[in-house]
C-alpha cells in the first residue's frame, strides 16, 4: 500500500454527509445546494448527449469549452487568455492533482495556507513535497504576510491559495497578491490559486485573480470549477488557466489522470459559460436569500456569525456564542442530538487544529433553513 495514501482517513464532508443519510438529518455540512440546477444546463447537457459525439474528446477540453471558458474570463475578469493556456479537467479536484503532480518534484516545499480545502496536503505528500503551513487568524482572516515570508526557504517551489476562501469566506486583494508577487518572483516560486468560489460573491465584493496581476501573470495558475459557478457539484467539470510553459506540464499531468472529461457535461459548460453577465449575477443572487436567512436566523438563535463575503457558506464562533464544547464535538451532537449535520473548522487543518468554529452552509430551501435553524436554537440551549 502507498504509505500516504493508507493512513488517510475519510474526508469530512463525505463522513458528514454520510452521517446525514443514515440519520435523515438536515444536511448543512457538505456544500452543495438542494436545487435541481439550472435548466439552461440540464436541458444542454441533455441536449448532448442525444445529439453530440460520446466518444474521447480532444485531451485538454472541448475547443469551444475553451473558448467559453477564456471569454467568461475576459468578460467577468478582465483576463486575456489564449486557447493554449486552458486544460479542462475532472473537477477542481483533478486540477488539483494535476498541478501538484506536474509542478512539483520530491522534496519540493510547497506553502499551504490553513484552514484549508482537505486535499491540498495529502496531494502534496503523494508527490513527496513537503508542506509548509502558515495560519490565518480571525475574526478577518487575512493571508500572514511575515509568516509567509517567513516560511519561504531555498526549496519552496510553489504556494497553494484559495480566494474565495473555503471556509471562512475571506477574499485576497490585489494589494496581497502584489506583495505575493514580489516574493514569489524573488524566490522563483509559482502561485497555486483555487478560485473555484470565485463566481460565489456577495455584498459587492469583487474576485481578484493572480493571473489580472502582470507580475503573477507567468508564474500563476488559476483553478476554476463548474461545479460552483453553476451549483452543480456533482458535474465535476473544472479546468487550469496558466502561462502556455505551465499548462503544457499541467495538461500532461492530466493525460495520464483522467486524460478527459465527458463530452456532453462539456458542451453543456460552455453553454453555461457564454450566458449574458445578467443571468450570472441572477444566478449568485439565488442564493443570496438563503443567506441573508441563515445569518438572520443564527443571530437569533443566539449564534455568533463571523462576516463573510463569499462561498456557500457562514461560519459561528462557539465561545463568542457562549458554547464551551470544542467545534467536533459541536458537529457531532448536532448531528444526534439537534439532527442537523455542519462541519467542524479544524477538520480544515493539517497541524494545530483551530477547535472554535463551525460551518454551515446556506444553498437550501427556506422551509429547510427554518427547520434546521428551529432545531439549532433549541440545540445552543441545551448547550449552555
Ligand atoms: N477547492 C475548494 C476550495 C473547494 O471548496 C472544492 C469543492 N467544493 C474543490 C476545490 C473541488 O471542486 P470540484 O468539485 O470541482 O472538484
Ligand atoms: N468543497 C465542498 C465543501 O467544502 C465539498 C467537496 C467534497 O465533498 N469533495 O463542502
Amino acid at each position: 500500500m502507498n504509505r500516504s495514501i493508507a493512513k488517510l482517513g475519510t474526508t469530512i464532508f463525505e463522513v458528514m454527509s454520510g452521517l446525514a443519510r443514515e440519520t435523515g438529518a438536515i444536511n448543512l455540512g457538505q456544500g452543495f445546494p438542494d436545487a435541481h440546477g439550472p435548466s439552461e444546463l440540464i436541458e444542454a447537457a441533455a441536449r448532448a448527449l442525444r445529439e453530440r459525439s460520446n466518444q474521447y474528446p480532444p485531451m485538454r477540453g472541448l475547443p469551444e469549452l475553451r473558448a467559453a471558458i477564456a471569454s467568461y474570463y475576459a468578460r467577468h475578469q478582465g483576463l486575456d487568455l489564449a486557447d493554449e493556456e486552458i486544460v479542462v479537467t475532472s473537477g477542481a479536484t483533478e486540477a488539483l492533482a494535476a498541478c501538484i503532480t506536474g509542478l512539483l518534484n520530491p522534496g519540493d516545499e510547497v506553502i499551504l495556507v490553513q484552514p484549508l480545502y482537505d486535499a491540498y496536503a495529502p496531494l502534496a505528500e503523494l508527490v513527496g513535497a513537503v508542506p509548509r503551513f502558515v495560519s490565518l487568524a480571525p475574526p478577518d482572516w487575512r493571508l500572514p504576510m511575515e509568516a509567509l515570508r517567513a516560511a519561504v526557504t531555498p526549496r519552496t517551489r510553489m504556494i497553494l491559495l484559495n480566494t474565495p476562501h473555503n471556509p471562512t469566506g475571506s477574499m485576497i486583494s490585489a494589494e496581497e497578491f502584489e506583495t505575493l508577487a514580489a516574493i514569489c518572483v524573488a524566490h522563483d516560486i509559482v502561485l497555486v490559486c483555487d478560485e473555484v468560489w470565485e463566481a460565489m460573491v456577495f455584498d459587492g465584493t469583487r474576485h481578484v485573480s493572480p493571473l489580472a496581476i502582470p507580475a503573477l501573470r507567468e508564474r500563476s495558475v488559476k483553478i476554476g470549477s463548474a461545479g460552483k459557478i453553476f451549483s452543480l457539484t456533482g458535474w465535476k467539470v473544472g479546468w487550469v488557466c496558466a502561462a502556455a510553459p505551465l499548462a503544457a506540464v499541467i495538461g500532461k499531468a492530466h493525460q495520464f489522470l483522467t486524460f478527459t472529461t465527458p463530452p456532453a457535461l462539456q458542451w453543456a459548460v460552455a453553454d453555461g459559460l457564454n450566458l449574458p453577465v445578467d443571468w450570472h449575477k441572477a444566478h449568485v443572487q439565488s442564493h443570496a436569500d438563503g443567506r441573508a436567512r441563515l445569518e438572520r436566523c443564527l443571530r437569533d438563535a443566539g449564534y455568533a456569525v463571523l462576516p463573510s463575503s463569499a462561498t456557500w457558506f457562514l461560519h459561528v464562533d462557539l465561545p463568542a456564542s457562549g458554547i464551551s464544547i470544542p467545534d467536533a464535538e459541536f458537529c457531532d451532537r448536532s448531528v444526534r442530538e439537534a439532527g442537523v449535520v455542519t462541519i467542524p473548522f479544524s477538520a480544515f487543518y493539517a497541524v494545530e487544529p483551530e477547535t472554535r468554529f463551525v460551518r454551515f452552509c446556506f444553498t437550501k430551501p427556506e422551509a429547510v433553513l427554518d427547520e434546521a435553524l428551529e432545531r439549532l436554537g433549541r440545540f445552543r440551549t441545551s448547550l449552555i
